[in-house]
Formats: structure tokens, C-alpha cells, sequence
């Protein structure tokens, strides 16, 4: 152990009321920007939402007085870069500013509780109550912040843009700390699945980028599914149904029995644990042209492959069946981002190294879904997902601990100040 460990600025912060202060208050000022994100846009405007732009532009000003040098460029994705200070390498952290659509996201009004005292939160027309939400009850006595029940808060995952930018202006305002060089990225309409379609990789040093986008205090996520999407268009042979005997080669009937060759058992419906699954998510068409849309998920690399394949077989049994012509085209949409965790192990190392001086209990945990870091993974970049605290995510209902934020902080400066080790 070096000399700055025994320093103790990591426990120096746990202390550090200024700091938890400032942490709340940052993320309090951010759940203001409307930057509820807009999936009829998602690929065709960038941001989705003209709020994402204002608060783009909001943080490169913050960044830049705390001494960051920032890129903001056709890919809009906002990059910081604060330079290393007399120790090697580099790690990135991410974030993404766009909240979900699912219920309100804009006007939002948060609701800081100073001090929680474990009684049900009454809110407009909404009750979080800690019978249904134990976990609240492990913060009685911290603060907790939630809307005022009219819309999300938005703490997925602009906790994780405020955790970002507060250990920033710590290490900008302790210059005597050293640390490597720390890249800073925040994403927009990650909630439409496309915030990164564009990323400026050619900038970024980093093999490590950290997304702060989880969840519950504690829990880490290193494996996500492995995804693709398989459209399959068929075409056929429409007639008059009155003398269509020996004419007729039905499309849309060859499209829904796609759907029902597809093993049940691996249904999302069916599925959970490390179980993969097909889900059916759409079918068009009529008697001359149908398509058919399945989402295809497995945490095993292997697993999607068959997957795939069972798709590819049921075309083709298809085009026996009915004399139609059935075409699957296989988009493959993100990796399993487990095997690039694997292969930089120092990833997970430095949490759970950091995790440890803090005194912090972190859960392992699969997600099944993805995150940006999943699409960075295909670059070769490791990207674990660490917890924001944020409870009820995408619902009115939605709460975050103060203490849960701080947390997380003290874990994000503990693997940067692991890294100067
Ligand atoms: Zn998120």
C-alpha cells in the first residue's frame, strides 16, 4: 500500500459533510431538466429532446470550471477529461442524462425528506410505504429524496450524472491527490435504447468504463444478456379465397406459425434466473406479405447462436410448409459484456478493492436487459454497472437515499484512487 492510501482521503470524504451536501443538492439542480427522452425520435433526431441539449450544455460549463477539458461533437455525447495528476493510465465513468417515458418524466419536483424518520411518504396521489418497501427502512435517520408523486424523479440516471460530477470537484479541489487520467462520458436517450449508437471512441484511453446506472446500494453488474433481433419477412401468393384452392400461399398464416414453433418453455413469460428466451414482439402482414419480429436474448454466447439458428429453421420450415418465401435477417444489437469483464479483470478487482477500504457490501448481480457499457463491451471495453441507489425507477414512486448516493461516490472514488495504486 503506497502513501496516499495511508492519507486516508477516502475516508477523509466519508466525513466530509460539505461533500454529501453538495452531492444532493447537484442532484437535485439536475432532476430539474426536462430531459425526458422521446422513443418515436430515437434514431432519426439526436438528442430526442431538446431538454438533454440544455442540460448538455449546463454540465460542459460545470466541467469546465472545475478545470476539465470537454468535448461535445457530432456524436452528442458530452466527454470530460480530467487530467491525470501524477499517476498512469485511465478510466472512464459514464452516465446518461435522458430519463424514461414510462410515466411523466418533465416538470419534475423533488421532495428532499432531511431526515427520514420510517413512516409512510405521502406524495400527490402516490404512498411509498416502507410495508411494501422494506428497504427504506435501512435509511431512517438519512435523507430521502422522491417527486412530488406527479412524475419520476430521475434518479435513473441523472444520480449517476450527479455521483459523476461530485467526485470530479473532489478531485478537482484536492489537487494533492493523485489519480490517473479520468475520461467522463454522458449519454443521451439511453432509455430508447439508442444513447450509444454514436460514441467518440477514437478520444477515449480508457480499456475501463465504469457506468453508474444500477440500481440498489450494493449491487454491481458485470453480465448482461447477449442480444439480437431477428425479422423475418415472407412473402406469398394472395388470390380470392372463393377460388383460391392450390393458388393461395398465405404469408400472415406462415408468420403466426413461426410464432407458435418457437419453444414456449423459452418465453419471457417463462423465463427467468440465466434463462434466455425468444419474444415474439410483433406481426404484420396480410394473405401476399407478412413479417415477423423476435427479440432473441441468452447469456451465453452459444445459446444466442442456436437461438438464431432455431429462427433461421423455422423460416425455412415455413417456406415447406406454405410455398412462401421466408427471409430472416439477424441483427445482432449487444454483448454479454461478462466476457469483456472477464478479460479485464481489473474491472471488477478495483471495486471490489475499494468496496472493501470503504467498508461497503456489494452484491454481484446479471442484468437482464442491457446498458451502453454492453455496447462499449464490443469495442473491447470493460464495463461493469454500479449503483446509484435509486429505488422504483421509472414510476412515481420512484426514491433515493442520500446515503446511497454517497456511497456509491465513496465506491467511485475509491477505485479511481485504486488505480493510482
Ligand atoms: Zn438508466
Amino acid at each position: 500500500m503506497t502513501g496516499l492510501y495511508n492519507h486516508g482521503w477516502i475516508c477523509g470524504i466519508i466525513h466530509d459533510m460539505e461533500y454529501k451536501e453538495a452531492l444532493c443538492s447537484r442532484f437535485i439542480r439536475y432532476t430539474a431538466f426536462d430531459t425526458m427522452s422521446d422513443q418515436s425520435l430515437a434514431g432519426k433526431v439526436r438528442p430526442t429532446t431538446e431538454g438533454q441539449e440544455k442540460m448538455f450544455l449546463a454540465l460542459s460549463d460545470e466541467m469546465r470550471k472545475l478545470g476539465l477539458e470537454v468535448y461535445y461533437g457530432e456524436e452528442k455525447v458530452l466527454m470530460g477529461v480530467l487530467e491525470g495528476n501524477g499517476a498512469e493510465g485511465s478510466v472512464a465513468f459514464m452516465a446518461h442524462v435522458d430519463t424514461a417515458s414510462d410515466v411523466p418524466g418533465n416538470g419534475v419536483k423533488a421532495n428532499l425528506i432531511r431526515s427520514y424518520d420510517g413512516s409512510p411518504i405521502v406524495l400527490d396521489g402516490v404512498t411509498i410505504d416502507p410495508a411494501e418497501d422494506p428497504d427504506l427502512l435501512k435509511y431512517v435517520g438519512s435523507g430521502i429524496i422522491t417527486s412530488d408523486g406527479n412524475t419520476l424523479l430521475g434518479s435513473d440516471d441523472k444520480a449517476g450524472v450527479a455521483i459523476i460530477m461530485t467526485a470530479l470537484s473532489y478531485l478537482s479541489e484536492h489537487k494533492e491527490i493523485r489519480h490517473p487520467r479520468v475520461e467522463v462520458f454522458f449519454t443521451p436517450d439511453e432509455e430508447t435504447g439508442t444513447g450509444a449508437d454514436r460514441f467518440p471512441y477514437e478520444r477515449m484511453r480508457s480499456s475501463v468504463c465504469y457506468t453508474i446506472d444500477g440500481e440498489a446500494e450494493g449491487e454491481i453488474e458485470a453480465e448482461c444478456f447477449n442480444a439480437a433481433s431477428a425479422r423475418i419477412e415472407i412473402e406469398g401468393t394472395a388470390s380470392h379465397p372463393g377460388s383460391g384452392r392450390g393458388r393461395i400461399c398465405n404469408a400472415a398464416v406462415a408468420a403466426s406459425h413461426i410464432a407458435v414453433m418457437l419453444p414456449a418453455s423459452q418465453s419471457p413469460e417463462a423465463t427467468d434466473g440465466r434463462y434466455g428466451y425468444y419474444a415474439v414482439s410483433s406481426i404484420e402482414g396480410s394473405m401476399e406479405k407478412a413479417s415477423i419480429t423476435i427479440t432473441l436474448r441468452d447469456f451465453d454466447e452459444d445459446g444466442l447462436r442456436s437461438k438464431i439458428e432455431t429462427v433461421k429453421a423455422a423460416a425455412r420450415a415455413v417456406e415447406l410448409l406454405y410455398s412462401v418465401k421466408a427471409e430472416a435477417a439477424i441483427t445482432m444489437q449487444y454483448r454479454n459484456m461478462g466476457a469483456m469483464n472477464s478479460e479485464h479483470p481489473e474491472a471488477m478487482d478495483a471495486i471490489r478493492r475499494s468496496a472493501e477500504r470503504n467498508g461497503i457490501a456489494i452484491t454481484e448481480k446479471i442484468i437482464r436487459g442491457g446498458t451502453d457499457g454492453a455496447r462499449l463491451a464490443e469495442k473491447g471495453i470493460a464495463c461493469p454497472n454500479i449503483y446509484t441507489g435509486g429505488h422504483n425507477i421509472h414510476s412515481r414512486s420512484e426514491w433515493i437515499a442520500v446515503d446511497a448516493m454517497e456511497s456509491s461516490l465513496r465506491l467511485v472514488l475509491g477505485i479511481i484512487e485504486d488505480m493510482a495504486l
